[in-house]
């Protein structure tokens, strides 16, 4: 050990610790380099030579198997650094220090630290006093040359790797169904069954032309896919599970089951807070693609297809479903709503009916995954309605009002309070006089007394100062009451948003935006009614019950006013003639369409309202026979009879076939010579007027 060396050490500087700092990048070097590691310890040895106890030698080698590259993770080296500006270092042993740190900003900290706290920094070569420029320099520089050596390798393992992968000779995990043969080449699983599951799952994408429809498909028939363990113990091992629907994506997506060699698929990149984050890179800015380049399970071709048809299904995928900004769509409760059954936050599918979007939230994460039917389901027109008659409700001018008038309230209050903050300041100040004329009156000489008069006089007169401030800052507070244009305009928000909430003009996104400013959010549950948990900012809470919406089919049933409508008129009229009376009338089917002679039967017939003939059978109206019997004459004249008003028929179809009234004790008779015109006159006007009167 050289003199220079001793003389660098001094003895304020054996008074502090000795900081060995050992550490190994990675846990393979920990366990397979072991020289470095043995060769990191012996350092120890020269810092007991340059004089330090041994118990005085501090090892921090909590950072054994992490890297250098930055002092992010690594406890051990934050450790001594905090030791080194705590000036408890006397000197900083490292082998190689500039392997200390890889980073050449934490290097200089630590070296602008060590000269500030003057502590020495020894490694294989030397002892360095970093408050001296030349050490300081040299140790900058091995710094330095450290980073650049870092970089350098990084690149030329880097270059390795880009130029491997361009000759399509890079090894990178295989994905199932896949495996490197002896001779590092791709190929196909020999194991059977695991290439026959791939097989099928292909086959069943190119059938169904779905992801989803292919998990539902293994779903169904109770199949399992394949996966193999990279990780711990089991690392290797082929496991048999249920297949789910991302695993269906990344193996579609996967261009190396078309035989294709490809490298750069995704890139990663460091965010602010030192997290990892993949960024999938679109297919043209691949690094490497070569197709052909081993044995596939499906062409080129086949995998290209697959990609479109998944980029199409991916089309119908709305954006307006996760926990996100307030977008366009009219769902008010986007991204706010949880399910009340398993926790999920529940996302927004829309449907279009009578040229309007209808909102539906959903509970599918968990469903679509597995193939599994959907957790819950519930329509949103209703829920969205609630909760907007409750924000209107909760800002209500009645709401603010008693709100303004809790406040006036307590303004009241503040007038006593201050009187008696008065009366205590008052009182301070009479014990602050009372000590100063005690102090007055004692003899000087008996300084014991003076001295003890005069702290209490010094004690009162800070109290009265204490209590004089106390009240000057709760009048100030006071003062912050709200003045009567503040509380004007309060009061015209309570009356405008209402207003600004029910303006069709106002959009969807706004009014999103103004449900995020009063609500965090809504757990919704299904059971018998629907069950909406509000928490609204701020923490209070509400419950609210909705009735379940009709189903759809109730949704279009005709209304039973109108069913009853139809039953009355079915005693007068046919069934063309009520549709005629109902549309004039301006009434409409559950579906919103114009009533048909048909629809008006079909709805005869499924409610069971008594037919048109029975009732008239049962008002004692007789069949074309009968009448024909009675009269004496035949069928046909008898329609024509009643064409021409001798007697009187009631149609019961549109076809116009009569039931007929009796015609009495005096019916016609057949009389020759006159003509059926002349016969009919006086009949028809009775009749008619009679027509009108059933109509009223
Ligand atoms: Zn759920």
């Amino acid at each position: 050990m050289s003199s220079d060396m001793h003389q660098k050490v001094k003895a304020a500087h054996l008074q502090r610790n000795a900081y060995l700092y050992i550490r190994q990048s990675t846990l393979r070097q920990v366990f397979e380099n072991c020289e470095s590691t043995k060769r990191q310890y012996a350092l120890r040895q020269k810092a007991v030579a340059l004089g330090w106890p041994e118990d005085r030698i501090i090892v921090i080698d909590s950072d054994l198997g992490q890297s250098g590259a930055s002092a992010a993770d690594r406890e051990g080296f934050q450790r001594l650094v905090t030791e080194v500006s705590l000036g408890r270092a006397g000197i900083v042993l490292g082998l190689e220090v500039s392997r200390l740190a890889r980073n050449s900003t934490d290097w200089h900290r630590l070296l602008e630290i060590c000269a500030l706290t003057h502590a020495l920094i020894l490694d294989e070569d030397g002892v360095y006093d970093p408050a001296h420029f030349n050490d300081r320099l040299l140790l900058g520089l091995k710094g330095t040359m450290s980073e650049a050596e870092l970089h350098v390798l990084r690149a030329r393992l880097q270059g390795g790797i880009l130029n491997k992968a361009r000759r399509a000779e890079l090894v990178i995990r295989p994905p199932i169904g896949l495996i490197y043969n002896s001779e590092d080449r791709l190929v196909l699983d020999p194991d059977k069954q695991v290439q026959e599951a791939v097989r099928l799952l292909f086959d069943t994408f190119r059938r169904t032309g779905s992801a989803m429809a292919t998990v539902r498909t293994f779903r169904r028939q109770n199949l399992l896919f394949p996966r193999r363990v990279h990780w711990g113990p089991q690392k290797g091992d082929l496991v048999w599970g249920v297949l789910g629907l991302s695993q269906v994506l990344r193996i579609l997506h996967n261009p190396r089951y078309a035989g294709a060699f490809v490298y750069g698929r995704s890139h990663t990149r460091k965010t602010v807070d030192g997290d990892l984050q993949i960024i999938q890179v679109p297919k043209e800015e691949w690094d490497t693609l070569i197709p052909g380049a081993h044995a596939g399970y499906i062409s080129w071709e086949d995998y290209e297809q697959n990609q479109r048809r998944l980029h199409e299904s991916a089309q119908a995928m709305g954006r307006d479903r996760r926990k996100s900004p307030a977008r366009e769509g009219p769902a008010l409760l986007q991204g706010l709503i949880l399910c009340g059954r398993c926790g999920e936050r529940m996302t927004v599918r829309y449907h279009c009916r009578e040229g309007r979007l209808w909102p539906e939230y959903l509970c599918q994460r968990d469903g679509i995954e597995h193939a599994r039917p959907k957790c819950q389901q519930i329509p949103g027109a209703r829920i969205d309605q609630a909760i907007g008659e409750l924000l209107v409700e909760a800002v209500s001018p009645v709401a603010l009002e008693v709100a303004l008038s809790v406040q006036q309230e307590l303004q009241c209050r503040i007038e006593d309070a201050d009187r008696l903050r008065q009366k205590q300041v008052e009182r301070a100040q009479y014990e602050a006089d009372l000590a100063r004329r005690r102090y007055m009156r004692v003899d000087p000489d008996n300084r014991l007394v003076a001295d003890s008069l005069e702290a209490e006089w010094n004690s009162k007169l800070r109290t009265l100062s204490e209590t004089q401030q106390e009240r000057e800052r709760q009048r100030e507070q006071d003062r912050k009451v709200l003045s009567e244009p503040q509380r004007a305009a309060i009061l015209a928000l309570a009356t405008d948003f209402p207003a600004l909430w029910r303006d069709p003009n106002t959009p969807d996104r706004e009014r999103k935006r103004m449900i995020r400013l009063l609500l965090e959010d809504i757990t919704l549950l299904r059971g018998e009614q629907i069950t909406l948990h509000i928490r609204f900012k701020g923490g209070a809470t509400k419950t609210l019950s909705l009735p379940l919406p009709p189903n759809s089919w109730q949704q279009r049933q005709t209304s039973p006013d109108v069913v009853k409508e139809i039953d009355k008129l079915l005693d007068h009229y046919t069934y063309p003639q009520i549709a005629d009376i109902l549309n004039e009338r301006g009434l409409r089917s559950g579906e919103g369409k114009a009533f048909t002679s048909r629809f008006i039967a079909r709805l005869q017939r499924s409610y069971s309202l008594m037919p048109r003939y029975d009732r008239l059978r049962k008002a004692g109206m007789l069949t074309v026979e009968e009448m024909a019997a009675i009269l004496g004459i035949c069928r046909q004249q008898v329609t024509i009879w009643n064409r021409h008003g001798l007697i009187r028929g009631h149609a019961y179809n549109d076809k116009n076939d009569c039931l007929y009234e009796h015609p009495g004790d005096n019916p016609p008779r057949k009389a020759q010579g006159i003509k059926l015109s002349q016969r009919a006159l006086t009949k028809v006007v009775s009749q008619r007027i009679e027509e009108v009167q059933c109509e009223a």
